[in-house]
C-alpha cells in the first residue's frame, strides 16, 4: 500500500471513531494524554527535590516540590479515572454505533448488492476480521497507545534535551548518548516489525478457525440444534471437531508465541546493553561534577521512558499499518454505491384508492447473469382487482414482484403507477403501497403482536383481528398471554414455537396490518395444511377487501378466484385471462397445467 493510501485511511478512520462515538474518541485521546504525562510529575519535581536537599533549600521549599508532586498527580489521577469510566461507558455506544452503521448500510443498499454474493462474502469476511481483533478493535488500540507513546517521546526529549547544552561534558558523549537512544529505538524497531510480522501471519490463519469456532458455538448454543445433537448422537462428533479446531489454534498460537518470545529476548538483551552504556556515560558527568544529582535522576528515568516508549510508538505504528490493509476493506463495504435512481415524488394519497400498475415491454436480467428472467413483459391492473399469477417454478413470477416493489429496476421497459415511472418516487413512500408476504419471509423472537406489528408498539386489537382473517385465531385463543407471548425462545424462555404453517398465517396477518392498498402473496399457503388452505382461499375475497391482491402460486387450484391470471412461463406472460377463459384454450400452457395437476392430485389422493 502507498504511503499517501496510508495517510488517508488513517485520516478516515479517526473520523470514523470520532463518527462513531465522539466521547468514545475523546476520552480515548485525553486519557492516553494524560496517563502518559503522570510520571514525569514526580521525575521533575523529585529531581528537584534532590537538588533541593543537596543544596539545604528551606524546608518549606522542599515541602512546596513534595505537595506539588501529590497534588498534581492525584488531581491527574482523578481526571484520567474520570475519563476511563467515561470510556468505559462510550464503549458500549461505540460498539452499538458500529452494528447500527452496517445494519444502516445494509439497509440502504440497492437489493441487488444484498443478493451479491460478493457483497455478502466481503461482509463475511469483515465480520471475521473484526472479531480476529482487525479494525475497529485494532484501531482504538493502536490510537490509544500511539498518542500515550508519542506524548511521552515528547516529553521524555523535552526533559532530557538540556543534556545537550551542558557545557563541560565531551562532544563524543554527547554523540554517544545520542546514539546510544537512537541505536535502541532502531532494534526496538526492526524486532517489533518482525513480530508484527509473526502476529499478523498468526492472526491471518486463525480468521478461518475463529469462523470455524465460532459455528461451533453457534451449533451448541442454540437450543434447536439440541434435538439433532441428541437424536443422532452428535455431541462426540462435534466436541472432536471443536477439539481438533482448538488444537490446531493452540500449535498456531504457540509457534507464534515461541518466534516472539526468541525476537524480545534479544531485543531486551540489547536495549539494555545500551541502556547501562548511557548510564556510565551519566555516571561519568555526575562524577566528574558536571551535572547536578537531581539532574542525573531526571536524565536517566525520562531516557528509560523515552526508549520504552519509543519502541512502543514504533510497534503500534506498524499495527497500525497493517490494520489499514483490514480497514481498506471494511470502509469498501460502507462506501458501496446505490446505484439505484432515487425519486422524490410523493405518492399521491388518492381518496378514491385508484392506483394502477403497468409493465410497459419490462425486460430483466439479474446483475452478473447473461440470461434473461423476464422478456417483454406486459400487464396492467388497478386497484381492487384480484391478480393471479401462475406459473412452472422458474417461471419469472417472484421476479415480477420484486420488480414492482422495486427491488430491481428493469433492464429494459419500465414500470407506471397512475402512469409516472416509479422510479420517479420517493423510495419509502412508493414501498408504503405494498403489503408483500415473500415465500422467505422472516420472523422474529420478539413479542408475537410486534411482530404482526413490525413495531414495538402494536394495537392489540387490530393485531388479534389480522390474526384471526389470516385463519390463526384459535391458536392465538389458546395463548395464555395472546398476542404478547414472544415467538421462540431468543429472547424469552416462555416463548412460543411455531410450525412453518403457523408462521405463514403470522406473516400474513402482518402484510395484513400493514393496510397497504396492494396485497402481494407469494406462494402464500406452500406451508399450509389443507384444511388452513382452504380457509385461506375461500377467505381470501374477505382478507384482501378492496385492495389489489396479487396472488402468486405454481398451484393453479389456488388461483380460481381470482379476477384475472397471468401464466408465467420463461420469464414472459404468455396467456392472461380469468379461470373460465384460460381453461378453454385447449392448447393453451394453463389448460395443460391445469389438466396435469388434476392428474396429479387425483393420483395422489388415490394414493399412488
Ligand atoms: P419463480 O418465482 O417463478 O419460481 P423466479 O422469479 O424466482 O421464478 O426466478 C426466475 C429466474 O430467475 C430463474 O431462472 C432463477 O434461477 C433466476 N433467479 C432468481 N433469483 C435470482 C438471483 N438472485 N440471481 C440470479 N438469478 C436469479
Amino acid at each position: 500500500m502507498k504511503l499517501s493510501e496510508h495517510i488517508r485511511i488513517s485520516k478516515r478512520a479517526i473520523r470514523h471513531l470520532f463518527t462513531l462515538s465522539r466521547s468514545y474518541a475523546a476520552c480515548l485521546i485525553l486519557n492516553a494524554f494524560l496517563q502518559s504525562l503522570m510520571p514525569y510529575v514526580p521525575i521533575y519535581f523529585s529531581a528537584r527535590l534532590i537538588d533541593g536537599l543537596y543544596e539545604k533549600q528551606p524546608v518549606q521549599t522542599l515541602a512546596l516540590y513534595v505537595g506539588l508532586t501529590v497534588g498534581i498527580v492525584f488531581l491527574l489521577s482523578l481526571l484520567s479515572a474520570y475519563l476511563s469510566s467515561r470510556r468505559d461507558i462510550a464503549d458500549n455506544e461505540l460498539n452499538l454505533s458500529e452494528q447500527w452503521t452496517f445494519s444502516q448500510k445494509a439497509m440502504q443498499m440497492a437489493y441487488a448488492s444484498i443478493e451479491d454474493p460478493e457483497v455478502t462474502l466481503l461482509r463475511k469476511r469483515i465480520a471475521m476480521e473484526s472479531q480476529t481483533g482487525y479494525d475497529l478493535w485494532y484501531l482504538t488500540s493502536s490510537t490509544e497507545r500511539l498518542v500515550f507513546s508519542v506524548t511521552r517521546i515528547l516529553a521524555s526529549l523535552s526533559m532530557t534535551l538540556s543534556f545537550f547544552f551542558l557545557e563541560g561534558i565531551p562532544l563524543f558523549m554527547k554523540l554517544g548518548f545520542a546514539g546510544g537512544i537512537l541505536l535502541t529505538i532502531l532494534c526496538g524497531a526492526f524486532a517489533s516489525r518482525k513480530s508484527e510480522a509473526i502476529f499478523s501471519r498468526f492472526l491471518d490463519t486463525a480468521v478461518h478457525l475463529n469462523v470455524f469456532q465460532g459455528k461451533y458455538y453457534d451449533y451448541i448454543g442454540h437450543y434447536s440444534s439440541g434435538k439433532d445433537i441428541r437424536l443422532y448422537d452428535m455431541a462426540k462428533g462435534l466436541l472432536d471437531f471443536n477439539v481438533g479446531t482448538m488444537t490446531e489454534f493452540n500449535r498456531h498460537a504457540l509457534a507464534m508465541c515461541q518466534k516472539q518470545a526468541a525476537l524480545k529476548a534479544a531485543d531486551i538483551a540489547l536495549s539494555h546493553v545500551l541502556r547501562f552504556c548511557v548510564y556510565l556515560i551519566l555516571l561519568y558527568a555526575a562524577l566528574s561534577g558536571r551535572i547536578t544529582l537531581g539532574s542525573i535522576a531526571r536524565y536517566v528515568s525520562c531516557v528509560m521512558l523515552l526508549l520504552t516508549a519509543a519502541s512502543e510508538a514504533v510497534a503500534n505504528f506498524q499495527r497500525a499499518l497493517v490494520n489499514h490493509t483490514y480497514l481498506k476493506r471494511y470502509f469498501s463495504y460502507l462506501d458501496i454505491q446505490n446505484p439505484m435512481y432515487q425519486g422524490s415524488l410523493t405518492v399521491e394519497k388518492r381518496d378514491d384508492n385508484e392506483y394502477f400498475v403497468e409493465f410497459c415491454d419490462v425486460s430483466f436480467r439479474y446483475p452478473n447473469t447473461e440470461t434473461y428472467a423476464l422478456r417483454h413483459v406486459n400487464l396492467k391492473f388497478k386497484i381492487g382487482e384480484k391478480l393471479a399469477i401462475v406459473g412452472k417454478n422458474g417461471s419469472g413470477k417472484t421476479t415480477f414482484i420484486k420488480l414492482m416493489c422495486r427491488l430491481y429496476d428493469p433492464t429494459e421497459g419500465k414500470i407506471l403507477l397512475n402512469g409516472v415511472d416509479i422510479r420517479k418516487y420517493d423510495y419509502d413512500e412508493y414501498m408504503s403501497i405494498f403489503s408483500i408476504v415473500f415465500q422467505d419471509f422472516r420472523l422474529f423472537g420478539f413479542r408475537l403482536g410486534e411482530n404482526v406489528a413490525a413495531s414495538p408498539s402494536y394495537d392489540p386489537g387490530r393485531a388479534a383481528h389480522c390474526l384471526e382473517q389470516a385463519g390463526f385465531g384459535k391458536r392465538l385463543a389458546a395463548m395464555p398471554e395472546g398476542a404478547d407471548s414472544f415467538l421462540f425462545k431468543e429472547f424469552d424462555d416462555s416463548g412460543i414455537e411455531i410450525s412453518g404453517g403457523e408462521a405463514q398465517k403470522i406473516a400474513l396477518a402482518r402484510a395484513l396490518y400493514k393496510d397497504a392498498p396492494f396485497l402481494i402473496l407469494d406462494e402464500p399457503t406452500s406451508a399450509l395444511d389443507p384444511v388452513s388452505e382452504y380457509e385461506v382461499y375461500s377467505s381470501f375475497n374477505e382478507i384482501a377487501g378492496d385492495k389489489t391482491a396479487i396472488y402468486i402460486s405454481h398451484r393453479l387450484a389456488s388461483c380460481r378466484f381470482c379476477d384475472k391470471i397471468a401464466v408465467f412461463d420463461a420469464g414472459s406472460i404468455v396467456q392472461t385471462g380469468s379461470h373460465e377463459a384460460l381453461i378453454r384454450q385447449n392448447q393453451g400452457l394453463y389448460h395443460r397445467l391445469w389438466h396435469a395437476q388434476a392428474q396429479y392430485y387425483t393420483k395422489d389422493a388415490a394414493g399412488v
